[in-house]
């Protein structure tokens, strides 16, 4: 089985640099690393070829500056080989720009039965991609995935809801979104890390992948970020110190929020 996982490389949230005030986007010009969320998916995947018995996982990114430092991580966990996209031309590329780059990068990493990305990324966040992705394509997409099984040429999703999960399936090759936590990643081994050195990354350009430079970048955004502002310091908790009537300060605290 050959998966496709997308997988964003993202300024590291530990220390994430700045915004452009006059873009009011991320300065991305900074060291990148794989997008937590996405390790999930690459997990996933590797998991699927392994109980397959057969196939690779090839990743697909669109990062500045030819930008490999989460793409290699992702290698050193197992996955085969990438295609990156980099070009001066995607600056300012809006959620749908993206898409639009990633299905082609999708396309030229070969026959896919399943496309896995994450269900938000951790900057971005707008949640988008993934479907936007499946629509370009023409494939079924399946979101918020915490377990994934191939059967035949059906695949079998158990789909996370505020309730429990749903029982979803879609003819492959189909595109699944995964939802955070719902597997342990692993970490690369020094064999891995090593090995990851030498697996092949397909760098490729907009021409290359055949896209209109006029389709992605500024010229082609139709999102625009109109305000930022500080997000507000959050207010230190109620500590409750217990002298033995501690619960019963904390079911009035309860009560007061109606949550009981
Ligand atoms: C105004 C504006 C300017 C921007 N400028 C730039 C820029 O200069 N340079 C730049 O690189 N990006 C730029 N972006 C793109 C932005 O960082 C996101 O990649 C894009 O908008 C996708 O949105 P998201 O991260 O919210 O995706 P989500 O829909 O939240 O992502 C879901 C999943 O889709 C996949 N995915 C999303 N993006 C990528 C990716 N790039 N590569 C691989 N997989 C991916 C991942 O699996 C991810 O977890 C800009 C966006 C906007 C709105």
């Amino acid at each position: 089985m050959n998966i496709v996982v997308c997988v964003k490389q993202i300024p590291d949230p530990a220390d994430p640099g700045e915004l452009d005030p006059n873009t009011k986007t991320l300065k991305r010009d900074v060291k990148l690393i794989l997008d937590e969320s996405d390790s999930y998916g690459v997990e996933m995947a590797l998991q699927l070829v392994d109980t397959a018995g057969g196939g690779e996982v090839t990743l697909v990114s669109m990062a500045p500056n030819n930008e490999v430092g989460g793409i290699r991580t992702a290698l050193a966990m197992g996955a085969a080989k990438a295609v990156l996209v980099s070009d001066e031309a995607l600056v300012g590329t809006d959620a749908l720009g993206t898409a639009k780059v990633l299905a082609k990068a999708i396309e030229r990493a070969g026959d896919a039965d399943l496309v896995v990305t994450a269900t938000e990324s951790s900057d971005g966040y707008t949640g988008t991609v993934p479907e936007q992705v499946a629509e370009l394509l023409g494939l079924p997409s399946i979101t918020f995935a915490k377990s994934i099984e191939v059967d035949g040429a059906t695949v079998k999703v158990q789909r996370q809801t505020e309730a429990g999960y749903d029982d979803v399936e879609a003819p492959t090759p189909a595109v699944i979104s995964v939802t955070a936590g719902v597997v342990e990643p692993r970490y690369p081994s020094f064999k891995g890390i090593m090995a990851a050195k030498s697996k092949p990354v397909d760098e490729v350009t907009v021409a290359d992948l055949g896209l209109d430079a006029d389709a992605v970048g500024w010229a082609g955004a139709r999102q625009e970020i109109t305000e930022i502002a500080t997000a507000e310091a959050r207010e230190a908790g109620t500590i409750i110190e217990d002298e033995g009537e501690g619960y019963a300060q904390i079911v009035d605290f309860l009560a007061d929020l109606k949550v009981i």
